[in-house]
């Protein structure tokens, strides 16, 4: 009988879907992989990583329960990630109930389709530092009261308090990771970070004149996807669930982003960075720094990558992608120019 273990992930075309499967594949595991309909291919970044054969796709969404359902039945597993959301702050304003019915109720819809199926399956809920929002403490830790601020950290909120109930109720192991933000050269070309470093590249090489951003004063504790996906299967692999945060314990201004992303090809960021208003939020996450020493002690997790590195390696392969684009006239690895 094989030893090995099997996981299903949500979100599995995303950023950390792709980090976590790769991480997962490398321990040995089977990996199933949530798949949503979509017109166009949406597995690059799994291509990227050289990863897309391994991963066992099963197609479904998560608004969907039947589908998930379907899954789980078909391919018990020993561990679920819940990564799949509408993930983008911004855009959540636009359809907050869209954002509702994934990012909140499809934590459900999959928490029930573990209890019908197989309730002993380990549950990992992919919560977020936004649930903090308008912060109640200058550094936040695992106890620190939430007070989100758009209707992502409210229906993200929502869905931790379901995975704390669904821990409470029914004795599942089912935990939460609450993560700061983490980005890496696979982060959506409409985060800030990302956008950025794809940006520096266009001008470095000189098709594009400006930037356009809106709050450079926001402060954001950002660290690299690559070490938090680690933490996520720390968090399933312990004896009882719990929720732990995880965070770099350093915070740094936009501003300050832009000008470490500039330097590193050697252009002053001052130069080219313009405001433009409409990038501005209708409620603003001031700042935020969290404090892991709870996962530093249980889980002996800890960052491994400095802002620098991470700032650094992110420049480095937008550089690569854009002279990559520009000889070949194909648009790799970026998408909607938000
Ligand atoms: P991404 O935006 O890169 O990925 C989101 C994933 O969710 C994609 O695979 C997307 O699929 C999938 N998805 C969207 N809608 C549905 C749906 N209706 N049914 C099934 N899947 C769906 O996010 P990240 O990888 O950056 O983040 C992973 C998770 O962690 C998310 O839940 C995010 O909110 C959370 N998080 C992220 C942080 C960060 O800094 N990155 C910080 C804290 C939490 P498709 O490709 O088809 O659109
Ligand atoms: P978030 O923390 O999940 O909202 O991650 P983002 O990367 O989208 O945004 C981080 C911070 O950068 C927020 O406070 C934004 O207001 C700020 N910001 C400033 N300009 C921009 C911009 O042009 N795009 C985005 N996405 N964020 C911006």
């Amino acid at each position: 009988m094989s030893m090995s273990k099997a996981a299903f992930v949500t979100g599995v075309t995303g950023q950390d879907g792709a980090y976590l499967s790769k991480l997962l594949l490398e321990k040995g595991y089977k990996v199933y992989g949530l798949l949503a309909r979509r017109s166009s291919d949406t597995t690059w970044r799994l291509r990227y990583l050289g990863i897309h054969d391994d991963v066992e796709y099963v197609e479904g969404d998560l608004t969907d329960q039947s589908s998930l359902i379907r899954g789980l039945s078909h391919f018990p597993v020993d561990e679920v990630y819940n990564l799949g959301a509408q993930s983008f702050v911004a855009t959540s304003w636009m359809q907050p109930v869209l954002t509702g019915y994934v990012t909140g109720l499809g934590a459900v819809n999959l928490l029930e389709a573990i209890r019908l199926t197989n309730p002993k399956t380990r549950y990992y809920q992919a919560s977020t530092s936004e649930m903090f929002g308008k912060v109640q403490q200058p550094i936040q830790n695992e106890k620190t009261p939430f007070y989100p601020r758009s209707p992502y950290g409210v229906a993200k909120l929502y869905a931790h308090w379901s995975t704390v109930n669904y821990r409470e109720s029914f004795g599942m192991h089912a935990s939460s990771g609450i993560l700061f933000n983490h980005e890496s050269p696979l982060r959506g070309i409409e985060f800030v970070t990302r956008k950025i470093t794809d940006g520096v590249a266009r001008m470095k090489q000189g098709i594009q004149k400006e930037l356009k951003l809106g709050n450079l004063e926001a402060q954001r504790d950002w660290g690299f996807a690559g070490d938090y996906v680690d933490a996520m299967w720390r968090i399933l692999q312990q004896p009882e669930p719990e929720d732990f945060v995880i965070a770099t314990g350093r915070t740094t201004s936009v501003r300050d982003f832009c000008r470490l992303a500039f330097a590193r090809v050697g252009l002053n960021y001052e130069k080219f960075v313009t405001i433009d208003p409409k990038f501005n939020r209708p409620a603003e996450v001031d700042v935020l720094q969290g404090d892991a020493s709870k996962a530093r002690q249980k889980l002996g997790w800890k960052p491994t990558t400095s802002l620098e590195e991470l700032v650094a390696m992110m420049v480095d392969a937008d550089m690569e992608r854009v002279a990559l684009e520009r000889n070949s006239s194909v648009q790799a690895y970026s998408y909607a120019a938000v």
